[in-house]
């Protein structure tokens, strides 16, 4: 091991230093060096050392090597502005540090998210003492071999001190201080001038000429600093000297930056809801007030009126309903909630007081809402954005106006603080780019109709989408939740060629014939969630190949008495029918916790997400599960049937015995399936397998389970993502016990239809995606291009990172590299 060797202080991609996006670094002006794009989140010393300097805003440390050379290893670009945030050091100056010791901690996330870049120089200064060769390419891992630092014949260096000194003293204007790029600049000004120049801080001083030495003074904003220039040319060079650090905008000068190597950028971070991506003008929406009568008429002119807009209303949802679909689902849950009584009565109640139609239905909806905010379940809260559909819905009747969506132009990206169901449900799909929301959830019914609608959507970017103007141009990434506000027109191109390819290749994959395969030919079953007639009609004409997941839920909720067995097994017959003779995965119920069944009487918990819900409930009430295991082998063909929420063998062996006996009055076999949802189910893959016919992997609850944090809560929206390490590995924890048993694994959850996921499933050795009918032929077109040895590299790469920002970042580049 030589001490002229430097060992890679991070873990990620050898990046040149050409490469970097900061002109400083990139033409070497603070030295050579490489740089590497991290995936971990500590910086380590790169040689046995000692630290020279730790900027205060723990973005970058300076080090003197044990062979002499010094270092500036400097965290992202532009990271001196986060002020400190997302970045721990963990040494101080002066500290002795060996190689691969942590240096400065960083949570690569936020910086992902805050800093333009995170590519990370290594620099070994002064090029015209030290040359360097790369030793490392590709992927490196902290402590392997990076850089040979190769001492050069030294040059004539500063100009001899000669004549009179000249002495000045200044304070320092720059507005992040004189940190690396500035103190590089300094260098090259310095450099022009035939002088010798120091600068004196405290007790510390440092030659001009020296961008580690000028780092180490700490000179921050309004630092007072003495500087002393001797020899020909040192009045030139103590004026530009003055002028440089006297020039608050010196930074804010153009940075001649090469393209960023990954897609990052400056931008405003989200939270994704809809997959795809958007590039357009911002529209942005004001809700128009709808005119309330506040004059009241007689009480019965004024019941008459109410009485009259709330048939109106309900008439319209229930044609709204009858379409199907996520849509439909919506409109049918409005018209619940509009057959409500405690409304129209509240409403009916205020007209009886004397106040007119309009003014009676405000109150009674804003007394329901109150209730609903009060609940102090989000969820429920979540629903109040219906009641105040239903409220405008109603005025709107009243005041003899149709109910029209927000009119967009065409190609906008629409911008709102929150948007109502109905307002998505009114978009022209064809027409709007995107949406992105100030506000709002990824489970929203807003988030789930604009999903089954294709167009992309990101939630919860707060005020700093609030403060983009109207018609500004930006690309929206509804995959990663990101905004580039000020995209270039190279940029835009680009953003516009991807959508246009991916639409190409949708619509190539619609047509296609053949079943589903990799671009090496590996079969990838390409199934459907299914909830409705509606939606296997959709399905079907989108190429699913069947249905992996009907959720029966849907013929439960919203019902004032269960489903008989017989109303059961014409459902269930009826979507059999829509997807003619394709396989079809049925779910048994999956109540409780987040889903609930008003007269099923289920206690009020504590905690229901870990209390009774999905083969719970069944095995809780046997007839229940009975009649459903009855009315599912009733249909004609054969369904294979699913159990969720599982967490022990006994609920299979449960389960199974049901069917084995309800099986056999009808002489109808049925293969049994398990949901893998909980951890559990995960880890004990293996012993589940024994007994399973197939597995489906739930991503949306294990990546609850696995993270602790509830899928439907707005607070902890952004870390609830299925590419999360943690949830990875035990994915392939689940393929890995499976494979012991040859059962097959499928996913239903969300990741399936993410397409950054999907090259990881199946490098894992899922083979069976199902996603909504609006994700097929998209997720189709992308299983086409993907290799399967290449998804197992990435794979593997993939659960070895340590955050699902990482995990995305790597996913994104594996696909820009492959054209996908
Ligand atoms: C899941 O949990 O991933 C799943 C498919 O079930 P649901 O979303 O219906 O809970
Ligand atoms: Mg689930």
């Amino acid at each position: 091991m030589s001490d002229l060797t430097i060992f890679a202080p991070l873990a990620g991609w050898v990046t040149p230093l050409a490469q970097v996006p900061d002109a400083v670094f990139a033409e070497k002006m603070l030295g050579d060096g490489i740089a590497i794009d991290p995936v971990n989140d500590a910086l380590c010393a790169p040689c046995d050392a000692t630290v020279l300097t730790v900027h205060e805003a723990g973005h970058a440390v300076t080090l003197r090597s044990t062979a002499g050379f010094e270092l500036i290893c400097h965290i992202g670009i532009d990271t001196v502005s986060l002020g400190g945030r997302g970045l721990t050091p963990q040494v101080e100056a002066g500290a002795k540090v060996l190689a691969g010791q942590p240096l400065i901690r960083f949570d690569l996330d936020y910086l992902v998210q805050n800093a333009p870049a995170v590519v990370t120089p290594i620099i070994v200064a002064d090029a015209t003492l030290y040359g360097v060769e790369p030793i490392a390419s590709g992927v490196v891992a902290i402590g392997d071999p990076l850089l040979r630092v190769v001492p050069l014949a030294a040059e004539a260096g500063e100009a001899q001190a000669s004549g009179e000194t000249l002495v000045e003293e200044t304070v320092v204007a720059l507005s992040h201080g004189l940190h690396a790029r500035p103190a590089a600049r300094l260098v090259e000004a310095v450099r022009r001038h035939e002088a010798q120049v120091t600068l004196y801080h405290g007790d510390r001083h440092a030659s001009a000429l020296s961008a580690v030495g000028l780092l180490g003074l700490g000179l921050g904003h309004g630092a007072t600093v003495r500087i002393e220039a001797n020899g020909p040319q040192a009045a030139a060079a103590l004026a530009e000297v003055i002028a440089f650090l006297n020039d608050a905008t010196v930074e804010e000068g153009p940075r001649e930056a090469p393209e960023p190597t990954r897609g990052e950028g400056p931008g405003l971070g989200g939270v994704p809801a809809a997959p795809g991506l958007a590039v357009g003008p911002i529209h942005r929406l004001t809700r128009a007030a709808i005119p309330v009568e506040t004059v009241a008429g007689s009480p019965e002119t004024e019941r008459q009126k109410l009485t009259d807009a709330l048939t109106h209303v309900r008439e319209a949802l229930v044609l709204a309903a009858a379409a199907g679909g996520a849509r439909g689902g919506v409109m049918a849950a409005h018209g619940a909630m509009l057959a409500d009584p405690t409304l129209s009565e509240a409403a009916i109640a205020g007209v009886g007081r004397g106040l007119s139609a309009g003014v009676a239905w405000q109150e009674a909806i804003a007394e329901q809402v109150a209730v609903l905010m009060s609940s102090g379940d989000r969820r429920i809260a979540e629903r109040a954005d219906d009641l105040r559909d239903l409220e405008r819905h109603v005025l709107a009747a009243l005041a003899g106006l149709p109910i029209e969506g927000p009119s967009v132009p065409a190609g906008a990206v629409l911008v709102a603080e929150d948007l109502l169901p109905s307002q998505v449900a009114a978009l022209d799909a064809g027409v709007v780019a995107g949406i992105a929301l100030v506000k709002g959830g990824p489970t929203s019914h807003a988030a789930i109709l604009a999903a089954g609608m294709g167009l992309p959507m990101a939630v919860a970017f707060g005020d700093s989408l609030a403060a983009l103007e109207d018609g500004r141009t930006i690309i929206l990434d509804a995959d990663r939740g990101l905004i580039d506000p000020e995209p270039d027109a190279a940029a835009q191109v680009q953003a516009r060629e991807t959508i246009a390819r991916r639409k190409a290749e949708m619509e190539a994959a619609r047509a296609a014939q053949g079943p589903c395969r990799t671009a090496d030919g590996t079969r990838i079953e390409m199934f459907a969630n299914l909830g409705s007639v509606a939606d296997a009609e959709a399905a079907v004409a989108e190429g699913a190949e069947g249905c992996g997941l009907l959720r029966t839920e849907f013929l439960f909720l919203e019902r004032a008495t269960a489903p008989t067995r017989d109303e059961q097994a014409r459902d269930y017959q009826a979507i059999a029918d829509a997807l003619g003779d394709r396989p079809m995965i049925i779910r048994l119920l999956d109540v409780g916790g987040d889903k609930p069944a008003p007269y099923m009487d289920l206690p009020v918990e504590e905690n229901p997400a870990l209390g009774l819900r999905g083969i719970r409930v069944s095995l809780a009430d046997p007839q229940l599960l009975e009649d459903q295991i009855g009315a599912i082998l009733a249909v004609r063909q054969p369904c294979r049937i699913m159990a969720p929420m599982v967490a022990s063998l006994s609920e299979l062996e449960a389960v199974r015995a049901v069917v084995e006996r309800q099986g056999g009055h009808l002489g109808h076999r049925a293969e049994v399936g398990v949901m893998i949802e909980t951890p559990a189910a995960a880890i004990s893959a293996d012993i589940l397998a024994r007994k399973a016919d197939f597995f489906s992997i739930g991503t949306n609850d294990l990546t609850q389970y696995t993270l602790a944090m509830d899928r439907g809560n707005a607070a902890v929206a952004a870390g609830v993502d299925g590419l999360h390490p943690a949830v990875l590995r035990l994915i392939g924890t689940t393929c890995d016990g499976a494979a012991k048993h040859d059962t097959p694994v499928g996913v239903c959850g969300s990741l399936a239809a993410d397409r950054l996921a999907v090259p990881i499933l199946l490098g894992l050795g899922v083979t069976e995606l199902s996603v909504p009918p609006a994700r097929v032929a998209a997720i189709k077109a992308l299983v086409g291009k993907l290799d399967l040895a290449r998804c197992r590299t990435v794979a593997g790469e993939a659960m070895e990172l340590p955050s699902a920002a990482a995990v995305r970042a790597h996913i994104t580049q594996m696909l820009q590299e492959i054209g996908a």
